[in-house]
């Protein structure tokens, strides 16, 4: 970077330090579309901006190189970006084709590799199956939800190919023709003079899109856009103790681009609504409970909040409250908490005791708390 002050990469991404790598490359995705110079013809300095972003994405998406990183800052890793983009800065679709493209349709979000830009990079790889556009959405679930996990029927909206054209867009396969524009070749040759002489540039045809076809007549049932909007319903299954802001990935319920295409992913971000008797860290629960000073001082039952995973509901349970329990005491109510998102086993559910003090108190009472301030002394 130009400017005298690098950014810290967290900063840079928005994440905070203890984002999960998933985080860090959903952060990724979304800037990279809001940052991309395409996007941002007008601003002089995105392509800086742009090259920021890719530089701490590509050290917090390595694991060793954000680990050093995290340790001894910008001089623990060592990254020259000024290459970095020698063939350009791709465009969106192929950034993401790219980034997020090349995995294996069976491998998991983890198994995402990136891959450098250098023109040699790009060239290297065969022609692609195309590969169908991710679809964000969130869902909002109730805490109890949250804890003892739930099947939800989410519907979606993506786009798949036309059954009545086959995904060919076209009415019938007489009615695909070359393009006349380029005769065929997708690609279009252009001569400028210049000072320096003759420059021919190549760009693709804008007739044909850089596909060499055209067609004459369109499919009308999806008026020649050769993809059709398909209602579904998707079933998750959302496992006990999911955190809130968690992404679930959908493998293959997102776009349909073409017959042959990889399908996008759906990622589902969980919301889960706030409980006003239970507050979440980690894998443990708090619950604040409001106890009446007679009771802290000579003890007794109350009933608390807790969670029935038996039953899998939220019930009440009986507290024992000992003789002189002052305030700010934690009652622990063993592997009650939420649940681990591997493993089996539990966190813990707190009471945590706030005494409370009576505004009011009738003559009578008055009279018999100065007998037993005398008594006290
Ligand atoms: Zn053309
Ligand atoms: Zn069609």
């Amino acid at each position: 970077m130009s400017s005298s002050k690098k950014r810290d990469y967290y900063e840079v991404l928005g994440v905070s330090k203890d984002a999960s790598q998933n985080d860090i490359k959903l952060a990724y995705r979304r800037l990279a579309k809001e940052l991309h110079p395409d996007m941002n013809k007008t601003d002089p300095k995105a392509k800086e901006k742009f090259i920021e972003l890719q530089e701490a994405y590509e050290v917090l998406n390595d694991p060793d190189k954000r680990k050093n990183y995290d340790r001894f800052g910008f001089s623990g890793v060592e990254i020259d970006m000024s290459d970095f983009f020698r063939g350009g800065i791709p465009g969106i679709d192929e950034l993401f084709r790219s980034i997020f493209g090349e995995f294996s349709p069976f491998g998991g979000f983890d198994d995402f590799g990136f891959s450098g830009f250098g023109s040699r990079a790009r060239r290297r790889t065969a022609p692609r199956r195309e590969v169908g556009q991710d679809i964000e959405d969130f869902l909002e679930i109730s805490f109890e939800e949250a804890m003892f996990g739930v099947k939800k029927d989410v519907p979606i909206e993506r786009y798949t190919p036309c059954d009545a054209c086959e995904g060919t867009g076209a009415e019938d396969p007489s009615s695909i023709t070359n393009c006349p524009e380029c005769q065929g070749t997708g690609r279009i040759r252009k001569m400028t003079q210049s000072g320096f002489g003759t420059i021919i540039r190549e760009s693709e045809c804008y007739a044909c899109n850089g596909t060499g076809k055209v067609i004459k007549k369109k499919c009308k049932m999806c008026n020649g856009k050769k993809v059709v909007p398909d209602h579904k319903t998707i079933h998750v299954n959302i496992p006990p103790g999911i955190e809130n802001g968690v992404h679930l990935k959908v493998q293959g319920a997102g776009h349909v681009p073409s017959v042959n295409a990889i399908p996008g992913d759906l990622y589902l971000g969980i919301k889960i609504k706030e409980n006003e008797k239970f507050i979440r860290r980690g894998y443990d629960l708090y619950t604040p409970i409001d106890l009446d000073i007679i009771t802290a001082i000579l003890g007794g039952k109350i009933k608390v909040p807790t969670l029935d995973y038996k039953e899998k509901k939220m019930t009440e349970k009986e507290l024992t409250i000992p003789p002189g329990t002052q305030p700010g005491t934690e009652f622990r109510i063993k592997k009650s908490g939420a649940t681990y998102l591997r493993g089996k086993e539990r966190g813990d559910h707190y009471v945590i005791v706030n005494i409370k003090v009576p505004e009011k108190i009738s003559d009578r009472q008055k009279e018999l708390l100065l007998k037993f301030r005398e008594l006290n002394k």
